[in-house]
């Protein structure tokens, strides 16, 4: 299956939250910096956009304060619900 992802000059780095272990914390893919989306202090990151489907987080792209790293989380919606 091929899925082009739209890519900018400037490098963006997807995080598959589904991948992760834990918490849903991750160090960042350029400098190492773990990032929490639980951390609602914005100490080591800064949410740059929210796409929201039905009351659901489905995207998030946060920028690392570090580095400046754009990262999109994905894989909010996959957690299985009984
Ligand atoms: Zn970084």
């Amino acid at each position: 299956m091929m899925k082009k992802a739209t890519v900018k000059k400037s490098a963006m780095y997807t995080i598959d939250l589904t991948k992760i272990d834990g918490d849903g914390a991750f160090p960042c893919p350029k400098c190492g910096t773990v990032i929490s989306p639980d951390d609602e202090s914005e100490e080591a990151y800064q949410i740059v956009e929210t796409k929201v489907k039905n009351d659901d987080l489905e995207e998030l792209i946060l920028t690392c304060k570090k580095c400046g790293t754009t990262i999109k989380l994905v894989g909010f919606l996959s957690q299985p619900e009984t």
